[in-house]
């Protein structure tokens, strides 16, 4: 459907909030999600943060673009997942999310998460206590 960006990160690894966050939403005909995580870590710069961050809107709201690249070009090589069954993290917050969080970075320079901190401006909702839910992990 479309993917956003958090910043800082939505999720923890061993307590540990990374910088961004990229969420990539699918829904299925009856209505359930699945939304594919990365995280970002300071390191290289970032091609696509390089394109698009002067369209980044500065207000809430959607950019469209007619551009066409390979999403799989913007996720790290190695997929290997952590998988629960969650919720939506804004309003309705339903329980109908499939997460996958991957486990292997993308990398940003410190200019660029800083720049997009700025834009997002903590845009992240706090993480939740686990409540029962079991985390999966998928090794490549
Ligand atoms: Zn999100």
């Amino acid at each position: 459907m479309q993917f956003h960006f958090h910043t800082s990160s939505e999720h923890t690894v061993n307590g540990n909030y990374f910088p961004a966050e990229v969420h990539f939403v699918h829904q299925s005909e009856d209505g359930n999600y699945a939304v594919i995580a990365a995280f970002y870590e300071e390191g290289e710069e970032n091609e696509l943060f390089k394109l698009y961050m002067k369209y980044f809107p500065t207000a809430e709201g959607e950019y469209t673009s007619d551009d066409k690249f390979d999403i799989l070009s913007l996720l790290p090589e190695n997929k290997s997942y952590y998988y629960y069954k969650g919720s939506l993290t804004t309003p309705p917050c339903s329980e109908t999310v499939s997460w996958y969080i991957l486990k292997n970075n993308l990398s940003a320079s410190k200019e660029q998460l800083e720049e997009f901190a700025e834009i997002l401006d903590n845009n992240f909702r706090p993480v939740q206590k686990l409540n029962g839910r079991k985390i999966e992990e998928y090794t490549e």
